[in-house]
């Protein structure tokens, strides 16, 4: 299938040819024709698979055709988890419009709010936004939603784990009953479903990769050793295998920063995105790794949600994550576009509950590979897909992740309290968060979000 057949017009037709993009990709044929017809739609789709011109590029052929966008008024809302993944959306939105006459705008928090309420005073085609910025935009009557014609919820699944569940069903009792809706989500959670059925009407489904399953195109292994000689191990592995560039994902942000501190010392140019970082320096940080001026961009799981990397050839989870689909969710950022890459994930002993729950959600052992002088002395120990989920008693928490979270200018406990109502032991979607930063009664509670989102 081509372009060309999916009835898009000549000036986005024009903006993806620049692109360079030769084919639609499988999440695109479905989803654009499903989008032109104005239908809503539900599309199971990770990072990586083209979904961001699969919604950008039909919003923007069906909102040429309608009256713009008067003063602080924006037709098209397209909601994301993190302020990386809305300046990339926003990109993306601007790049394929080029030859429209449409307009767009990208709002997100940890950068001065004047500037944007300026923008959204002649009223923008497409707004792109992070739930916390947007309602504090919208509080101060600097955006309008009653002729909000389409909704789109991206990476839905990261914006429930990250407690946006509140402002989203807020968001969302604002805008006018008539419009269209699409949600993307990585994976689809019983939660997300409880979320799109108060959302979507008559919803074409869409999937283009198996419920949870990583990216085939990704080699994937694993290297057990010491927790203590995991940094020398990188090093190592960076230095041996003369890897150009690789991201790196750990924990914490204080492990994040430690690394990359280990990883200067050795003379491997590193920086470090996470949520502690000011909105300038992760930007920098990015754009730099991009322009391959540094060679590993160590992260965080919600730092590095949605960045659009390309043809990134190594993945590393320094630490296993907390969440298995966090996983999944790393891994998805090599191998993209059709391309190969490897994850390698270094494994100590004390994180062999994590690797068993990832084996199972993915539904493969991962082969193991042990790097001569670095064989641990704590063994790892064999796993099997068919070992029973042993209920954990919740722990307390680590001194690491309480000073972490103290430190924070930003309450991270919110965060931490929040992230499990997805995975079945906290609230449900639209049920009332108690406690601290869980109500949004006065502007100060939007401050109590991680720094890393809006
Ligand atoms: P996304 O899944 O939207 O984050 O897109 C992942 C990457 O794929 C981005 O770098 C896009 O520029 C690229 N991309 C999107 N559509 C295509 C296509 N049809 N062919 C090749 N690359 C594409």
């Amino acid at each position: 299938m081509k372009f060309d057949d999916l009835g898009l017009s000549a000036p986005l037709l024009k903006a993806i040819k620049k692109q360079g993009y030769e084919n639609p990709s499988p999440i695109q044929q479905k989803a654009i024709p499903a989008i032109l017809d104005g239908r809503d739609v539900m599309a199971a789709a990770q990072t990586g698979t083209g979904k961001t011109a699969g919604f950008s590029l039909p919003i923007l052929q069906r909102l040429a055709c309608g009256r713009r966008a008067q003063p602080n008024q924006a037709r098209a809302l397209i909601l994301t988890p993190t302020r990386e993944l809305a300046a990339q959306v926003g990109e993306s939105v601007r790049e394929y419009g080029t030859h429209t006459d449409l307009t767009s705008a990208v709002v997100f928090g940890g950068v001065k709010i004047n500037p944007q309420m300026m923008k959204l005073r002649k009223g923008v085609d497409v707004l792109v936004a992070t739930p916390g910025r947007l309602m504090d935009l919208h509080s101060q009557n600097a955006v309008k939603f009653d002729r909000l014609e389409v909704l789109v919820l991206d990476e839905a699944d990261r914006m429930l784990d990250m407690g946006f569940i509140r402002d989203i069903t807020r968001i969302i009792s604002l805008l006018p009953k008539r419009r269209q809706n699409l949600l993307f989500s990585a994976t689809f959670s019983d939660d997300i479903r409880a979320l799109a059925k108060g959302l979507v009407k008559n919803p074409i489904e869409i999937s283009v990769s198996p419920r949870n399953a990583a990216a085939g195109s990704v080699s994937q292994w694993i290297c057990p050793v010491d927790k203590k000689r995991k940094a020398p191990l990188l090093t190592y592995l960076i230095k041996q295998g003369g890897w150009d560039q690789a991201l790196v994902f750990t924990k914490t942000k204080h492990g994040a920063n430690k690394l990359t501190k280990h990883l200067l010392s050795e003379g491997i140019t590193a920086a470090a995105i996470h949520g502690n970082k000011s909105q300038a320096a992760r930007t920098k940080a990015l754009a730099d790794f991009k322009a391959g001026e540094i060679r590993i961009l160590v992260a965080t799981d919600i730092a590095a949600r949605g960045l659009d990397i390309e043809q990134l050839p190594q993945v590393v989870n320094f630490d296993l994550p907390n969440v298995s689909e966090d996983y999944v969710h790393r891994i998805g950022r090599t191998g993209r576009a059709g391309l190969t890459g490897e994850a390698i994930s270094l494994v100590s002993a004390d994180e062999i509950d994590l690797l068993s729950s990832i084996e199972r959600l993915i539904q493969k052992l991962l082969p193991r590979r042990e790097i001569e002088d670095f064989e641990p002395t704590q063994l790892l120990k064999e796993t099997t897909l068919n070992h029973p989920v042993r209920r954990k008693k919740p722990r307390k928490p680590l001194n690491r992740e309480t000073n972490q979270s103290n430190n924070s200018k930003h309450n991270n406990n919110n965060k931490s309290r929040k992230r499990k109502s997805v995975y079945g032991q906290g609230p449900k979607p639209g049920a009332k968060a108690k406690g601290a930063g869980g109500g949004r009664t006065s502007p100060n509670k939007f401050r109590g979000k991680p720094a890393s989102t809006s």
